[in-house]
């Protein structure tokens, strides 16, 4: 193995920027390679949690409170992107499940909602990556035990390791595990976003979050929230997010089988479906705003490849980390948190030694968490979707305690 060969990390998500940072930071020459333009955005929120982003900032040293301003979806207005994890019913706007927000020293952990492309923007800095350079093969020369990465600009860029930091479709994994595919979870996931003027935010939504940047609620089957994306001084970008679980009924395929001109026509439906909801729902997710919304529709995927095949990748100097490496649900799973821990630990262990090795050694330590944390995600996602008339019986039985 050539040691002074370059690490290539394929995808500059969550993933593939935390490993290049962490690696820079041990002194290993990394280069990440991108299908994506520099220009594309990420803008969704994600909620980060102090045993995922703790080891990070402790690994490249960054003052916490600098990282947090940062990424944080209210940072440019001086926020922290907190987060009251509050349960509400969508009916009534009640309370159902009280839970602290984030606190510091808390048992369960700190936790804050951070913009993905300010954070992408933070782990990008001093990061040699390289935009529209999408992977299409991965080849070995098993004499000079070099891989041979080809892209789709015709570049081909050679190194002894590579890391498949490229999602869930992970172009890395498949060249070795083709038969390994994502499984689509039966929930339906509806998503909308728009801007809003700061002053109609401050006086329609707001006064229903304080010192949140987001606001959950459950109906039958279903949760639905609104969360605050970027924050500015003159303008607010919001997202929602409507997921159901089918009951055994309805069939999954003809509900993934809508036609994007049928979409907006679908959400009403969904929305109408669930009564007259409580506000801010009322106001923000009333039809004549979700019709002027950019709308989506997304398959929640699951997937976990077996240790023998990501060892057999380990013997040819190849890892998979983040979602190429376990897919989870993206409401309820923890596959960002995820993400960057596997940056972490497998930048750890090529820091104290730069071999095929060190990556069986990460599979070994890493595969038990990955495999905890897909079944977690799961079974939550299960329980979010619960009947509500289980919720309500859950809040009366919290509060007789
Ligand atoms: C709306 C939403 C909300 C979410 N909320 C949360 C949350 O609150 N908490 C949480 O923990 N997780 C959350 N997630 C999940 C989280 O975003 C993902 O688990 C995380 O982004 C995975 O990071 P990654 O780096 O492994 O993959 P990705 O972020 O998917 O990055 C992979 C990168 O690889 C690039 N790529 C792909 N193929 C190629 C190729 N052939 N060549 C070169 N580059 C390639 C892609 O363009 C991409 O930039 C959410 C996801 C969504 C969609």
């Amino acid at each position: 193995m050539a040691a002074k060969s370059p690490v290539i990390i394929i995808g500059a998500g969550i993933a593939g920027l935390s490993l290049a940072r962490v690696l820079q930071e041990n002194g290993i020459q990394v280069s990440v390679y991108e299908s994506s333009s520099r220009s594309a955005a990420q803008g969704y929120g994600i909620t980060l949690r102090s045993w995922a982003y703790g080891p990070l900032v402790d690994k490249l040293r960054i003052n916490f409170d600098e990282f947090r301003s940062a990424v944080a979806t209210d940072g440019s207005v001086g926020g922290i992107g907190e987060i009251n994890p509050t349960m509400h019913d969508a009916l009534t706007g009640k309370p159902l499940i009280e839970a602290s927000p984030s606190q510091t020293g808390s048992p369960e952990g700190e936790f804050f909602r951070a913009n993905r492309n300010r954070l992408r923007e933070f782990l990008l800095r001093g990061v040699d990556c390289h935009f529209d350079y999408k992977l299409v093969s991965l080849d070995m020369d098993e004499g000079a035990k070099l891989l041979n990465a080809r892209f789709a600009n015709g570049a081909v860029v050679t190194g002894s390791l590579v890391i498949g930091a490229d999602g869930v479709f992970s172009k890395v994994r498949t060249t070795f595990l083709p038969t390994v595919e994502p499984s689509i979870a039966s929930t339906v996931v509806y998503n909308g976003e728009r801007q809003v003027p700061r002053s109609e935010f401050d006086s329609t939504i707001a006064p229903y979050m304080p010192h949140t940047n987001v606001h959950a609620a459950v109906a039958e089957n279903t949760m639905i929230s609104i969360t605050v994306t970027e924050k500015t001084e003159t303008e607010v970008t919001l997202t929602w997010t409507y997921t159901h679980q089918p009951t055994r009924t309805q069939s999954p395929a003809t509900l993934l089988g809508e036609s994007s001109a049928g979409l907006q026509v679908a959400i009403l439906d969904a929305f109408a479906a669930l009564g007259q909801l409580a506000p801010p729902f009322s106001t923000a997710l009333a039809p004549e705003k979700i019709r002027q919304d950019r709308l989506y529709h997304w398959l929640m995927r699951t997937m976990r490849p077996p240790q023998d095949g990501l060892r057999l990748m380990a013997s040819k100097g190849v890892a998979v980390i983040g979602d190429a490496a376990h897919a989870m649900p993206i409401f309820a799973g923890e596959g960002g948190n995820h993400a960057l821990l596997d940056a972490v630990k497998l930048g750890q262990h090529l820091a104290d030694s730069y071999s095929p090795a060190s990556i069986d050694a990460f599979i070994d330590e890493e595969l038990p968490r990955w495999e905890m944390a897909s079944v977690g995600s799961e079974k939550r996602s299960l329980s979010l979707h619960r009947p509500l008339n289980i919720w309500r019986t859950l809040a009366e039985q919290a509060k007789k305690h």
